[in-house]
C-alpha cells in the first residue's frame, strides 16, 4: 500500500486555496517528495508530515513552478538538520537549473549544509529493493527532459490461513517462516513446504505519477493497470487549443488515458484558477467514473484493488 499526499495542486501560480506542485509518496520506510514548487516547506509543515526521512526528491521537470521550493528547503535543512543527505533525481536539463538555483543562488560557494546528490534520470528502473520498484518513463511536455514515475510494490504470495488451520499449524514462528518462503519441520517430524500454505503470486499495488504533460501518446503502457494514476488536468476541452500551445492536458484527455490504461482511480492535479473544481471533475467523469480532483493536503491510500480516501483537516 502506498500513501499519497498532495501538498500543492495549482498550475503555474499559487491560488488562495492551492499551492504549487509538490507531493509525498510514502511506502514502508521510504518517503519521496515529488516536485518542490515554491512554498513546499510550509505545505510540508501544515500537512503534519515533517521533514524526517524526506531525503529523496523526484523532479518531473525543470519548470520553475516545480523546483523553486528546493531553495527554501535546502536553507531550512541547513538549520534543522532533519536529514543528513539529500538526493535530487531529475533529467540532466532540470538538474542544470537546480544546480544553478542551489549552488549559485542559495550557497554561492559555501559548503552545502547536507550532502546534496544531484542524480540524472534516464528512462528505466531507478530504484529496486525486495519490496519496491520505481521506474521513470519519458513524458511529452514543453521543453526537454520530463519524466513520469511508476511505483510498484513487488508481487507476493498471500499466506492462506485456512490451509494453515487445516494443517494444525500453530500461530507464531512456524507460520512466519512459511510465509517468508522457508520450509519448516513440526515437532512430530512432519515437513511442511511453503507451497502448501502460500497462494499464487499477486502483483502489488501500483501507483503512477505523471506531472505536466502535453500529450498522452505512449503513456498507456507505463500507466497500465495502475491502481492510482495522478496526472495533470490544467485545462478543459473548451480551451483545448491553449492546452496544446502550452503543452498541457485537458481533463477529458487525462480521463481518456485512464480509461485506455485500465486504471483503478484517477487523481487530477495542476488545476488552473480559471475553472471550478466541479467543471474539471464533470468533464473527466463523462469518460472515466473514478475521478478525484485533488486538493492541497488530500491524502489517499493506494491499494492493489483501489484506493481509500481520507481528508486531513487543516486549521487556518
Ligand atoms: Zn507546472
Ligand atoms: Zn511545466
Amino acid at each position: 500500500m502506498f500513501e499519497f499526499i498532495f501538498l500543492g495542486t495549482s498550475a503555474s501560480a499559487p491560488s488562495v486555496h492551492r499551492g504549487l506542485s509538490a507531493n509525498i509518496v510514502s511506502f514502508r520506510d521510504y518517503r519521496f517528495l515529488i516536485d518542490c514548487g515554491e512554498g513546499t516547506q510550509r505545505q510540508i509543515l501544515r500537512s503534519g508530515v515533517g521533514f524526517r526521512r524526506l531525503n529523496r526528491i523526484l523532479i518531473t521537470h525543470g519548470h520553475l513552478d516545480h523546483i523553486l521550493g528546493l531553495a527554501g528547503l535546502l536553507s531550512t535543512f541547513a538549520r534543522w538538520e532533519a536529514v543528513d543527505q539529500l538526493q535530487i533525481w531529475a533529467s540532466p536539463w532540470a538538474l542544470d537549473r537546480i544546480h544553478d538555483l542551489l549552488f549559485g543562488v542559495v550557497l554561492r560557494g559555501a559548503r552545502p549544509p547536507v550532502q546534496v546528490d544531484l542524480i540524472p534520470i534516464e528512462a528505466g528502473t531507478i530504484l529496486e529493493d525486495p519490496d519496491l520498484r520505481l521506474e521513470a518513463f519519458p513524458v511529452r511536455h514543453r521543453g526537454k527532459g520530463t519524466f513520469g514515475f511508476a511505483f510498484e510494490q513487488t508481487a507476493h504470495r498471500p499466506f492462506l490461513t485456512e490451509r494453515a488451520a487445516e494443517l494444525n499449524l500453530p500461530e507464531g514462528p512456524i507460520r512466519r517462516e512459511l510465509a517468508s518462503g522457508r520450509p519448516v519441520q513440526l515437532p512430530d517430524g512432519t515437513e511442511i513446504q511453503p507451497d502448501q500454505v502460500l497462494g499464487p503470486p499477486r502483483r502489488g499495488a501500483r501507483l503512477v505519477h505523471v506531472g505536466d504533460c502535453g500529450s498522452t501518446k505512449g503513456l498507456q503502457e507505463p500507466c497500465s493497470e495502475a491502481d492510482g494514476l495522478v496526472i495533470e488536468a490544467t485545462y478543459l476541452e473548451s480551451d483545448a487549443e491553449l492546452a496544446r500551445n502550452f503543452g498541457h492536458l485537458t481533463a477529458r484527455q487525462a480521463a481518456e488515458l485512464a480509461a485506455e490504461s485500465g486504471v483503478g482511480h484517477l487523481y487530477l492535479t495542476h488545476i488552473s484558477r480559471r475553472y471550478r473544481e466541479s467543471q474539471i471533475r464533470d468533464e473527466a467523469q463523462e469518460v472515466f467514473p473514478n475521478v478525484t480532483v485533488a486538493r492541497d493536503f488530500d491524502r489517499f491510500r493506494i491499494r492493489r484493488s483501489g484506493a481509500e480516501i481520507d481528508h486531513i483537516e487543516v486549521e487556518d
